[in-house]
């Protein structure tokens, strides 16, 4: 089936429109500055053709409309009439504790979605925009949701449960729900596929890039994940600072007068390993910086490094043991020496990293030694294809 996947933020807008079954990718590109003036970024791989315009988007209606135009267009177009889409599948962020799957846009999906927006504050309400903005222009064609926290729902109690006074989980929905499911739940199956499709796999999948997260996959289902009730929680990302002790909060706003949203501001924009470094969100100018003898990017990429070590060492030890881990996504799929640093030290769990194998990017490459008794995987990861075959698949029912 042909199928446009969306993921709409709050003033852009990324889209891929692919074939589910052949996985060929037709045309992709990214609508920018949506609300302020509007800048179309349209892609047709099989021809190598680019084409940009400014095109005003006041809101995500034009935008949605600016991408059917391209789809459509003699020139740069891959289809000639829009009824040749069979379906939209959009990319959510928040499904709350509603969601364990995709499911078709109705009524009462689009009710769910908007009681998750206090728990995705920022995301649901720009994800809710493109889906309104399709169902407007393009009335006629199915439409689907793929949640991004979806994956982890199958986590048991002692994993998503905060020691916190329990009433606010039973008001409240406060939880662990995790996030990159999509990304999580395409490489984890991918590795099993890898492993020979054993009856039982034990799989750590490490989601590495601006925002980073890992997971614990247990017969391809999720057990564990870093994130939390929002994308803040985990290990130090590009600019976020993963977890850390609550009272720094209240130190830190006492002494400089922050308010609770200036404090989240410093923690979401201005931590991590930017935060650490003063140098760089991204990890390519961070292993620059390091090599010419910049000790705190150095600093940022040790703490980096160490705190995804010691997520593997503790899913492991949630598991009982690992049969794969898995690099995927920005830093994942392209920094050999990250994959490298993150292992090292790791042989007395039976990881050995073959360096040769590992001299690779972005392509799906076991990278382990031979004797290695965990297999290490690269797979880039495809959330992409993912909602495009939950949505192909949800509409042939
Ligand atoms: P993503 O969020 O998955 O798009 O990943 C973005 C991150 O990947 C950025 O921080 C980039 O610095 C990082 N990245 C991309 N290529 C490389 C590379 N060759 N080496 C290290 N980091 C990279």
């Amino acid at each position: 089936m042909k199928i446009l996947v969306i993921n709409a933020g709050s003033s852009s807008l990324k889209y891929q429109f692919m074939d589910s079954d052949t996985h060929e990718v037709f045309a992709k590109g990214l609508c920018e500055r949506i609300g302020i003036d509007g800048r179309l970024t349209h892609k047709v791989p099989a021809k190598d053709q680019k084409f940009e315009a400014e095109i005003p988007m006041p809101t995500h209606g034009e935008a949605i409309q600016s991408v059917l135009d391209a789809l459509t267009s003699p020139e740069h177009g891959v289809v000639k009439d829009v009824s040749e889409i069979d379906a939209v599948g959009h990319r959510v962020l928040h499904g709350g504790m509603a969601f364990t799957e995709s499911c078709i846009i109705d009524d009462a999906c689009i009710a769910a979605i908007e009681e998750c927006i206090p728990l995705g504050p920022l995301h649901n309400p720009a994800n809710l925009m493109g889906i309104r903005a399709c169902q407007a222009i393009m009335p006629n064609t199915p439409q689907v949701a793929v949640f991004d926290t979806a994956f982890h729902m199958s986590m048991p109690e002692k994993a998503y449960t905060y020691a916190i006074p329990y009433e606010y989980y039973e008001k409240d929905k406060v939880r662990r729900y995790g996030f990159h499911g999509t990304s999580h739940r395409y490489v984890s199956a991918r590795a099993i596929d890898m492993l020979g499709n054993p009856a039982h796999s034990k799989v750590i999948t490490c989601h590495l890039g601006n925002g980073s997260s890992l997971a614990a996959v247990v017969d391809g289902k999720c057990v564990d994940t870093t994130m939390g009730l929002g994308p803040l929680a985990g290990f130090a990302m590009g600019t976020r600072s993963g977890d850390i002790d609550a009272t720094i909060m209240e130190y830190l706003m006492g002494r400089y007068g922050y308010d609770i949203k200036e404090m989240l501001n410093i923690l979401n924009k201005k931590s991590g390993v930017l935060g650490i470094s003063g140098v760089s969100s991204d990890f390519r100018d961070l292993e620059a910086a390091a090599k010419e003898g910049n000790h705190r990017a150095q600093l940022a990429l040790d703490v980096f490094e160490y705190q995804v070590r010691k997520f593997i060492g503790s899913y492991a030890a949630a598991m009982g043991g690992v049969d794969a881990i898995v690099f995927t996504a920005g830093v994942g799929e392209n920094s050999a020496s990250m994959r490298q640093n993150i292992v090292a030290g790791l042989e007395y769990m039976g990881v050995k990293m073959d360096p040769e194998a590992n001299n690779v990017r972005g392509k799906e490459t076991v990278i382990s030694a031979a004797d290695s008794k965990v297999k290490i995987l690269l797979i880039p990861t495809d959330e992409e294809l993912m909602i495009a075959q939950d949505t192909a698949e949800l509409v042939k029912k």
